[in-house]
């Protein structure tokens, strides 16, 4: 539909500091439109988007099942953007509020927030229950990356 807002927000490039629109469904990787480095790239999901923004996503999406009522959360979603800027150009950060996406959480049985999930081409790659401190986090999304990338190398 040519009518469907695609969502965008603005990044401060970690390279050289220029401000870039970046949309929350395209394809490959955002990049500065001055310096050419891969941006950030953190964005929300919902029911009605989500095969849009993660199942079709280009590159690896963790994916942050959360709710506003939870503490745990409130500290995990900071850390998790600072592992999307670390990893900026590898991963896609996607939160999903639990309570405004009913049909997600079913699909993925969500019982506890936060549940964190790493998933490439629809599928799930590492699932991650509860909080958890912020550098076993990036070890985590690491971990996963590692075996995205085992897994589509053919062997
Ligand atoms: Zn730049």
């Amino acid at each position: 539909m040519a009518s469907t807002d695609v969502e965008t927000n603005v990044v401060e490039c970690p390279n050289c500091g220029r401000r870039n629109r970046v949309p929350t469904i395209a394809d490959g990787v955002p990049q500065c439109g001055d310096c050419g480095a891969a941006l950030p790239w953190i964005g929300v999901a919902g029911d009605d988007n989500f095969a849009e923004v993660v199942d079709r996503s280009s590159i690896p999406v963790v994916v942050d099942l959360w709710a506003t009522w939870c503490g745990p959360c409130r500290m995990v979603s900071p850390a998790l953007e600072q592992v999307a800027r670390d990893l900026a150009g590898r991963i896609k950060l996607v939160k999903v509020d639990v309570d405004k996406a009913p049909a997600i959480a079913e699909r993925f049985d969500v019982q506890a927030v936060p549940t964190l999930l790493v998933m490439k081409n629809g599928q799930v790659v590492a699932t991650q229950l509860g909080a958890v401190p912020a550098h076993m986090l990036r070890a985590w999304v690491e971990g996963a990356l590692a075996e995205v990338a085992r897994s589509s190398s053919g062997t």
